[in-house]
């Protein structure tokens, strides 16, 4: 039986517990996200992984990281994730796409880039590129992307503008330019209506959150000299980066020489173009010399590996790459050549090419492998202040990822067991700016079925298009 004292204690005493609790909460700073309890990958400066470590987010950006007790006793937040037993990763950067290819995914493969293109994809495209196309294969490109753990990637396409609106709606983060090239294309006839559309793009996007605009000129070989300057002085005036490819095949290399007197890069170099907001898609062919040249100008590398491997163009010099400590990242290419949009391949390939073409197993370790799709990834964007780790004040683009997969068990080194283990399967909640975009392998932005629908009924259009061929013949 409780007396009247007893009662007045027990009132007593939860007054106090309650004013305590209070207090200690008012004393933490609140934020709007904590991520807690998971083996956090930072790829910060000293690559500190942190076991039971949590994060606290505000306002898009990380505001802390640390071990969970740590986070626990500072900060309070109005929603919680519980990552204990996985690893949380910075979000992968995809450097190199053409994201509405998604919908010419196997349309022709087993074939060189030059009768690839020329025989298949510009036809196809001709036929078949509209607004409507570049929004339906650029969702189902967002959708493999970001459930697959890449938050941020660099595209170039036609419609861009269409591009940027679904990537923004989508919440994902994209360096996005605009293709300009010598020949009319769906959007824009000429050159200068492109280079107009570009300059008109990039002030309509410029200081958006989520979306960097660019200019990306297709290629030294299909775009003129002047037109090349063009782009360069519209990059100077706005700030914009420009995506390029250069140096994808030896053939381009030596119609450059025949051509022009110089290889890609030096001819680049010599009209003035390259510097350090250039981002060069490939690069399979510079010369030792030329590497110099791009580290002293600071140009941003995408290597490729996959699709180098699949157009047999050749294997970039991504060991010395890294060796000279450039700024080379990872990309997967279009869909078309590739044929999925997986940084978690691009990671597996790139340590496994290096190594069985250079005939030493030490080249392109996995941590380095892993470097590439994150922060070094993001320094072949220009972004390395903004994205690529998880750091204080760096954007907060996170992914969880499950650690306890058959494949992935058991675990041993954690950069192991991302780079050569991990599927994408395995990824499961994705953080762009802070905000949750999937949530335990389900799209919050997307919708999975219609985007798979509305991609077969393309298919359909494509096939009639181009007359493809849909089954083996004998
Ligand atoms: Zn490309």
């Amino acid at each position: 039986m409780i007396t009247r004292l007893g009662i007045s204690i027990i009132l007593a005493f939860s007054v106090f517990a309650f004013a305590t609790g209070a207090s200690a909460q008012r004393r933490k700073t609140m934020v709007d996200l904590i991520i807690r309890g998971g083996t956090v990958v930072t790829m910060d400066g000293s690559h500190r992984v942190i076991e039971d470590g949590a994060i606290a987010v505000k306002a898009g950006r990380v505001v802390a990281v640390d071990y969970t007790k740590a986070i626990d006793g500072r900060y309070a937040a109005r929603e919680v994730i519980n990552a204990a037993g996985k690893v949380v990763i910075p979000g992968l950067i995809n450097g190199h796409t053409h994201v509405p290819m998604t919908l010419f995914r196997g349309i022709a493969d087993d074939l060189d880039l030059q009768e690839w293109l020329t025989k298949y994809i510009f036809p196809a495209e001709a036929k078949n590129v509209t607004e409507d196309f570049v929004r339906v294969g650029t969702r189902l490109g967002l959708a493999e992307m970001l459930r697959s753990g890449t938050t941020t990637y660099c595209d170039m396409y036609y419609f861009e503008d269409a591009i940027a609106d679904e990537t923004f709606k989508a919440g994902m983060r994209g360096v996005l330019g605009e293709t300009v090239i010598d020949f009319p294309v769906a959007d824009n006839k000429t050159y200068e209506q492109a280079l107009a559309y570009s300059e008109r793009f990039i002030n309509h996007w410029r200081g958006n959150a989520l979306i960097v605009p660019a200019i990306a000129p297709h290629a030294p070989y299909t775009v003129s000299e002047d037109h090349l300057k063009a782009a360069r002085a519209l990059s100077d005036r706005t700030g914009a980066p420009i995506v390029i490819h250069i140096s994808e095949t030896k053939r381009e290399v030596d119609d450059s020489l025949k051509a022009k007197g110089a290889s890609p890069v030096d001819y680049l170099n010599r009209i003035g173009f390259l510097n350090n907001r250039v981002i060069a898609a490939h690069m399979v062919w510079p010369s030792d010399g030329e590497l110099d040249l791009l580290k002293k100008l600071g140009v941003g590398i995408v290597h490729n590996p996959q699709s180098n491997m699949k157009l047999a163009s050749g294997v970039a010099p991504v060991p010395r790459m890294l060796r000279e400590n450039l700024p080379v990242g990872l990309g997967t290419d279009g869909a078309a050549s590739n044929n999925d949009l997986n940084l978690w391949e691009e990671m597996d390939s790139a340590a496994k090419l290096h190594k069985l073409i250079s005939n030493d197993p030490k080249v392109v370790t996995a941590e380095e492998a892993f470097e590439m799709a994150t922060i070094r990834g993001a320094r072949a964007l220009h972004l390395e202040k903004e994205i690529g780790s998880i750091e204080k004040g760096k954007r907060a683009d996170i992914v969880i990822v499950d650690l306890e997969s058959l494949n992935q068990t058991p675990s041993y080194n954690i950069y192991s067991d991302l780079v050569y283990s991990t599927k994408a399967g395995d990824v499961r909640t994705v953080i762009v700016e802070g905000r949750v975009v999937m949530r335990d392998r389900r799209l919050l932005t997307l919708n999975e079925e219609t985007i798979k629908a509305d991609a077969r009924r393309y298919r359909e259009r494509i096939v009639k298009s181009v007359g493809v061929k849909t089954v083996p013949e004998d």
